[in-house]
């Protein structure tokens, strides 16, 4: 039997990126041959295999075929027979199809390090179609690697085209696209995968709701990129920047959704956005079944960005009822990331991405202000139930009223 290490690892080695999950293929081996040495099988009817010290992924040379709709729809065909190029042949991209054996020999009959070298994202063969996930891939390759200049070759981007056409795409599983749309998210520039899912058209397909927010204009003096879909693709952009976490980067993808159903008679204003686009985010949450932690906080962004701008302007009791929304007595940290994701959107217009913001700062002293009321003291003056509520309620009204009154002095 031989080994190589192949797909990100060797692609990784050769970008002079950190490897950090190394997969290897094994040629010329059955199954029986595996569990002899010790490997353990992954799945029952799946020729991958884990190593019994490393724990990393052993798969053994296969060839696959579309047998039918969705993931399912694949026959494997593994046998110690299959060549290591019938093996790289099925594999998405030329530069995720290459093997290195153990002396750093490398065999690439696709020519990735010629498409590593003109920074081309390029699919291997025609099968490249037989896969709907590839579209969401390749767009979360162009959004890791555009800071060292990667794109998607244009042969690649139509066939990602008729992919999306083919219909196949609405055949993805939520839990296979969430898992690609979570770790594109992550990367150094979310942005690009969705301007590469747009650019296929893909976009359209997977969330319409942000699709349709190209072309949307809103008022130039508070946004002067006008734009609302591209305003959206900085606040990602800012959101990344920044190093925020999955559920704001979540958040900032979707917090405007609304203004795609402003009547367009009231253009570029989007008056109640915010309220409006509530059902917008809950779909898109549920189509993915994002975790609840990305669905909770994409949906309080929505309902309350305006809020977190205008938080200097907020009465006391307006200031008060947004803190319960968030119920940042039991809730700290979720309140910080709704802080965070009101940064990146007032960041994420053209030319204010460096402006200050202290809206964060001063949200976070009224937290602290509300806070601060103690329940002790008027558990001793008897309030319990309900009026005990309404006692905590009054002192933390009276603690936000001198809090704003402190701030402004
Ligand atoms: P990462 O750094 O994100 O792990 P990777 O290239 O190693 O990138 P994996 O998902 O670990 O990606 O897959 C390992 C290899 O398996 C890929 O490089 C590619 O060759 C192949 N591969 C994985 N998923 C697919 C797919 N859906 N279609 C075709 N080939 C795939
Ligand atoms: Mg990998």
């Amino acid at each position: 039997m031989r080994i190589y290490k192949v797909g990100g690892a060797v692609r990784d080695r050769l970008l002079g990126k950190p490897v950090t999950d190394i997969d290897w293929v094994v040629v010329g081996a059955t199954t029986e041959e595996m569990l002899a040495k010790g490997f353990r099988p992954v799945g029952a009817d799946f020729p991958v295999f884990l190593h019994p010290k490393s724990g990393e992924e052993y798969a053994l040379a296969r060839t696959e075929r579309k047998s039918g709709r969705g993931y399912g729809g694949f026959t494997f065909h593994a046998s110690p027979e299959v060549t290591l190029e019938e093996d790289l042949i099925r594999r998405d991209l030329t530069i995720n199809a290459m093997a290195e054996d153990d002396q750093q020999n490398l065999t690439d009959p696709y020519h990735g390090q010629r498409d590593l070298d003109a920074r081309l994202l390029r699919h291997v063969s025609p099968a490249f179609a037989e896969d709907p996930l590839r579209v969401l891939r390749v767009a979360r390759f162009a959004a890791r690697y555009a800071e060292l200049g990667f794109t998607v070759a244009p042969e690649t981007l139509e066939l990602m085209r008729e992919l999306t056409e083919s219909g196949e795409l609405e055949a993805l599983t939520a839990e296979r696209s969430w898992k690609e749309i979570s770790r594109a998210l992550m990367e150094d520039q979310p942005q690009v995968f969705i301007q590469v899912l747009r650019d296929c058209d893909a976009l359209k397909v997977l969330m319409p709701e942000v699709d349709a927010l190209f072309g949307i204009p809103q008022p130039e003096a508070h946004h002067p990129e006008i734009d609302t879909g591209v305003h959206t693709l900085s606040v990602l952009e800012q959101a990344a920047r920044h190093q925020q976490p999955l559920t704001v980067r979540w958040a900032c993808l979707l917090h405007d959704l609304g203004k795609g159903l402003t009547p367009e008679e009231e253009w570029p204003r989007h008056i109640a956005h915010e309220h409006r686009g509530l059902k917008l985010i809950k779909a898109v949450n549920e189509r993915f079944k994002a975790p609840k932690d990305c669905q909770e906080l994409a949906l309080l962004v929505g309902q309350y960005h305006t809020h977190g701008h205008r938080a200097l302007e907020l009465k006391p009791s307006t200031l008060l009822e947004l803190l319960q929304s968030f119920d940042v007595y039991r809730r700290p940290q979720r309140f910080e990331e709704f802080i965070a994701a009101c940064e990146m959107d007032a960041r994420g217009r053209k030319g204010l991405e460096q402006r200050s913001y202290p809206q964060a700062d001063y949200l976070r002293g009224a937290a602290n202000a509300a806070r601060s009321v103690a329940v002790q003291p008027l558990l001793e003056k008897g309030f319990k139930g309900p009026a005990l509520g309404e006692a905590i309620k009054r002192e933390r009204l009276k603690a936000l009223k001198a809090y704003k009154g402190a701030a402004s002095a």
